[in-house]
């Protein structure tokens, strides 16, 4: 029975790596067909964008469908939104409304199946990818940091600004671990993977992809649930964080918890692909509709999952 247990236990270990196998090869195969359009790209002369210093292009949603390759359904549907520069929108809705598929279409990873998107009122098609995604600073679900210095993640393209990646980091209250570290922004980041590497907890890399996101002078910042690792109060935290520091930019925050996006200058509640609901926080209570419902549902379970919670759960 032993032996037979052993074996059957080593059949499921094995499903699982080719599960895993799998999955890395789609994303091999997304990659190299998102480098393919890219190189066509080069091919087909598109222009590259290029915005003056400071300035934030408005950005247009107009009547955007949008269906993945082989789905039968299209996810987003028939979506008109318009962005005005500088604005601090949220995106919530329950898993499978189509967030990170929003998220995805407006960094440009994909492209309209009808309608278009405009950028200042041209056409965004008419830009190369490469000169679009460049306008964003993003931290998403999967994003991590890589085994290098802490100089070569955050600032990736070797640009080097000393001074500002400092204040990147004190903005991310950071100043004081960096002070620890004898060998400063070249300490090797990746404990477990490289040799000699420091050692960071969950809530000090998020503070990391912070610096980084800062680091980037880009137009837009986009945050697409980040901190699923973190709790309530530390995501509710981080966010305002972000918020307060991207003033001047346009920002695009996504979470399943309602109370981390409340203060956003205008909260999207995305179901099935559409936008069905749109306002400040306040507004959205004051018309008691879904928002509203899973806002005091979330608030109820929080408030009973960590008693400390209750005051800032509350209106
Ligand atoms: P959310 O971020 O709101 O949870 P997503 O945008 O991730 O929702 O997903 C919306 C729908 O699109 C889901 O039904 C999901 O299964 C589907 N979907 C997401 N990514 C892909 C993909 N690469 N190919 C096909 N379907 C996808």
């Amino acid at each position: 029975v032993g032996i037979l247990m052993g074996f059957t236990n080593w059949c499921y270990s094995l499903e699982d790596c080719f599960k895993s196998l799998h999955e890395i090869a789609l994303y091999v195969e997304e990659d190299r067909k998102f480098r393919g359009k890219l190189e066509r790209e080069k091919e087909e002369e598109k222009e590259a964008l290029v915005l003056e210093k400071g300035h934030i292009p408005e950005i247009v949603f107009r009547d955007v469908t949008f269906r993945y390759e082989g789905a039968k359904e299209p996810v987003i549907k028939h979506l008109s939104l318009t962005m005005k520069p500088g604005e601090n929108l949220a995106l919530v809705g329950l898993n499978g409304a189509g967030k990170t598929t929003f998220i995805k279409l407006l960094c440009g990873f994909y492209d309209p199946t009808e309608g278009e998107i405009l950028v200042d009122g041209v056409n965004r098609s008419r830009y190369t990818k490469e000169s679009w995604i460049r306008c964003f600073s993003g931290v998403f679900q999967e994003t991590g940091l890589f085994p290098l210095t802490l100089r070569e993640n955050l600032m990736p393209e070797g640009k080097e600004d000393s001074r500002r990646v400092k204040e990147c980091l004190e903005l991310a209250d950071l100043k004081e671990k960096l002070e620890k570290l004898p060998e400063g922004l070249d300490t090797l980041f990746g404990a477990g993977v490289l040799e000699g590497a420091a050692d960071f907890s969950g809530g000090e890399v998020q503070k990391l992809m912070l610096a980084r996101a800062l680091y980037k002078q880009a137009p837009f910042l986009v945050l697409d649930e980040p901190t699923a690792a973190l709790d309530p109060l530390a995501e509710s935290e981080l966010y305002e964080k972000y918020y307060r520091l991207s003033k001047e930019k346009t920002t695009v925050f996504i979470s399943h918890r309602l109370a981390s996006t409340r203060f956003c200058d205008r909260i999207l509640l995305l179901e099935n692909g559409k936008v069905t609901e749109s306002g400040t926080h306040r507004e959205l209570m004051e018309k008691q509709g879904s928002y509203a419902a899973m806002y005091r549902l979330q608030s109820k379970y929080y408030q009973q999952a960590e008693a400390g919670l209750e005051g800032d759960m509350e209106l």
